[in-house]
């Protein structure tokens, strides 16, 4: 089965930009613009990293990789205008796996993603309520 990536991303030609090269790259993708809707669409559907814009309608990007490190270990890739905005990101200790500014080439985003994913099949952990099982 291809490997998901969940984009949330509201500038639909960005997202659609993204979604195109990763399926040209062999992923799946689905794209959600609003930030208020990834919650619900978690608890329904199965991904296996997510590239997560930082400024959304709905809901923050900050909150989004908050609550979802609350349950899962899922890789998270965040999305930022500003490179200033990355050392903040980097204080708050959200738990992202890695941080892209734009604007970026979607070249670099797949590769950002494989090697993220690489990652962390190689270091499969298992986390429930704030315990982490390193398998290693
Ligand atoms: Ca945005």
């Amino acid at each position: 089965m291809n490997q998901h990536v969940l984009i949330v991303e509201d500038e639909v030609k960005i997202a659609s930009l993204l979604q195109d090269y990763l399926v040209q790259s062999g992923f799946e993708a689905t794209v959600i613009h609003n930030g208020s809707e990834v919650e619900a669409w978690l608890a329904g559907n199965q991904t296996s990293i997510i590239l997560l814009d930082l400024m959304l309608p709905g809901k923050s990007g900050v909150d989004i990789c908050k609550d979802v490190r609350k349950s899962s270990s899922l890789p998270i890739i965040m999305i930022t205008a500003k490179v200033e905005e990355i050392d903040r990101l980097l204080g708050l200790e959200l738990g992202a796996d890695d941080y892209i500014c734009k604007p970026f080439s979607p070249r670099e985003v797949v590769a950002r993603v494989k090697a993220v994913l690489r990652r962390s099949e190689s270091t499969e952990q298992l986390s429930d309520k704030g315990l982490v099982l390193d398998t290693d």
